[in-house]
């Protein structure tokens, strides 16, 4: 597809999910495709007057929203739910265009979209609290959960739509308004799923006021103005450890809530009893897919020494063999990197690797499409030292491999990491199992057994520990942190006993 042509297919796939931005902007903001290293687009960008406007009005929005029922506010999620369906198609390549997927993981994204949308409209009518037992006689007590507030959404470049929905379709059936603050690599993601909302938002009627949901179109600077404005009383940020460190402090300054989804160093264990087919498969698509630029990617693995000669040359193969090519124009397993910033950051870890003794297979460029397209052979180093590049995430598909003979030696070098996201361990050995899944095993917030480190469904809670940021989104009871909760006491009696027996008797 040459480059004009990816600029009409944008512009219609947009036009097709009910958008109508203005995407040729004399001298605005470019949007690249990573598929030719291109721009598709040229947006107007929001500015801080813009940003400090939107927050008022969802700030105005909020007011009402609030009073809507629970299983009301469900209603317009489930509307939403049903124009996904419609759109997945165009969301999918829309996805593909600005962040370099497949088709398939592309609508993938977008499946999740529809499945966090179907959690949370069964969600709008189970928001409850507990009700605790007193010690006072005549009394009862429980909690009541109320809407937050304003909630801000940053995300980042590789997951430009699904992390948006995990906030977006909890906060709405919470009674939360959401601005949008995309990567501003893929801000076209965002408008088109902001056109597909407003569809359901036509449907709901009138009791979604406006400015329920926003967009804002910029870099750093907008999601800076998100983090301080205090009337924003969540800001759910996705990116890497450095943005969380910037973004965290700055909440925290102001006592608002922070939800920081960041970086993450997966790895996963290959035991001698691992089942060595579904270890490969589950490696290959862990560190491979997606070209190694999901947030859960596998980037270290320890492989038992008895094991290692068995499972290396299979590796050493599915790297070699594996396709990499335009994902639109061919059924190629590995895109193209996001841009020339990923490749030299790539190079540069390889370099580093090399020269502490690593053996690199892989990591070539790749001829596809113009000079101006980054498209990479995934790279595999077998590393003598659990060291160096290893010790962070490069964001690109590399996996370090080494060797390991002690379990607790392969768990302590494994949490040895600032990321605490995902992890796995391949064993057929319950013993080797529950110890990884124990308190002193695994340390990060996504521990599986015999499946890789990314792929996670939505039912249970998304995040990590250390320096992952600590955030939860998505399923289980992740739903908490777009509400207050207030403790409620009733004294149904004509006495006033005090708590722990105080006495306070004023005649
Ligand atoms: P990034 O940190 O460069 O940007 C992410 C977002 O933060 C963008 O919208 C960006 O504009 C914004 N931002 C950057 N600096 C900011 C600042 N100072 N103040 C406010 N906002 C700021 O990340 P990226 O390159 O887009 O994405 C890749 C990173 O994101 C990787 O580290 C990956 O592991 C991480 N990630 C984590 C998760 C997760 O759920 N844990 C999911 C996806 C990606």
């Amino acid at each position: 597809m040459g480059t004009r042509d990816l600029k009409t297919v944008t512009r219609e796939t947009l036009a097709a999910c009910g958008s109508r931005i203005d995407t040729s902007v004399a001298e605005g903001m470019e949007v690249m495709s990573p598929l030719t290293g291109t721009a598709v687009a040229s947006l107007a960008p929001n500015g801080e007057a813009d940003t400090r406007i939107a927050i008022e009005n969802a700030r105005t929005a909020f007011e009402s929203w609030r009073m809507v029922p629970g299983p009301r506010r469900g209603e317009l999620v489930r509307l939403f739910g049903e124009e996904l369906r419609a759109s997945k198609a165009d969301l999918g390549r829309m996805v593909s265009i600005e962040a370099g997927k497949s088709p398939s993981e592309g609508e993938g994204e977008v499946q999740e979209m529809i499945d966090i949308c179907d959690f949370a409209v069964g969600l709008s009518r189970q928001l409850y609290g507990l009700t605790i037992a007193t010690e006072r006689p005549g009394h009862r007590m429980m909690e009541t959960w109320h809407p937050l507030g304003v909630v801000g959404i940053i995300t980042a470049f590789n997951f430009p739509c699904a992390p948006w929905c995990w906030n977006a379709a909890l906060a709405l059936v919470c009674g939360d308004p959401v601005v949008w603050k995309p990567s501003e690599k893929t801000p076209l993601t965002a408008l088109a799923c902001q056109a597909v909302l407003d569809r359901a938002l036509k449907r709901f009627g009138d009791d979604a006021p406006a400015h329920l949901s926003q967009v804002l179109v910029g870099g750093p600077e907008v999601g800076a103005a998100l983090a301080e404005n205090p009337k924003v009383a969540l800001v759910s940020a996705t990116g890497s450890t450095r943005m969380g460190r910037i973004v965290g402090p700055k909440v925290a300054e102001r006592f608002g809530k922070c939800i920081l989804e960041l970086g993450g160093n997966n790895a996963g264990i290959v035991c001698p009893s691992a089942d060595l087919d579904m270890t490969l498969r589950a490696v290959a698509f862990g560190a491979m897919g997606t070209a190694g630029q999901r947030c859960t990617t596998m980037r270290r693995l320890f492989v038992h020494e008895d094991v290692y000669e068995q499972i290396l040359p299979a590796l050493r193969k599915a790297y070699a063999s594996v396709s990499v090519g335009d994902p639109l124009e061919t059924d190629a397993l590995v895109g193209p990197l996001i841009d020339a910033a990923a490749y030299e950051s790539m190079t540069s870890a390889l370099r580093e690797a090399s020269d502490l003794g690593g053996t690199v297979h892989g990591g070539e460029r790749q001829k596809v499409g113009p000079k101006t397209a980054y498209y990479v052979k995934p790279a595999l180093v077998e590393m003598p030292e659990h060291d160096g590049p290893v010790l962070r995430e490069t964001f690109a598909p590399i996996l370090y491999v080494m060797k390991y003979s002690d379990l607790e030696d392969a768990l302590e070098k494994h949490n040895a990491v600032g990321g605490g996201l995902s992890s796995s361990i391949f064993t057929t050995d319950l013993r080797e199992m529950e110890i990884f899944l124990s308190a002193k095993g695994s340390d990060c917030g996504i521990a599986n057994v015999n499946i890789g480190t990314s792929g996670a469904e939505i039912g249970g809670a998304f995040g990590g520990e250390k320096e992952t940021g600590g955030g939860r989104e998505s399923g289980s009871d992740a739903w908490r942190a777009y509400m207050r909760r207030a403790t409620n006491t009733i004294n149904y009696s004509r006495d006033l006993p005090l708590a722990q027996g105080v006495v306070f008797d004023i005649d």
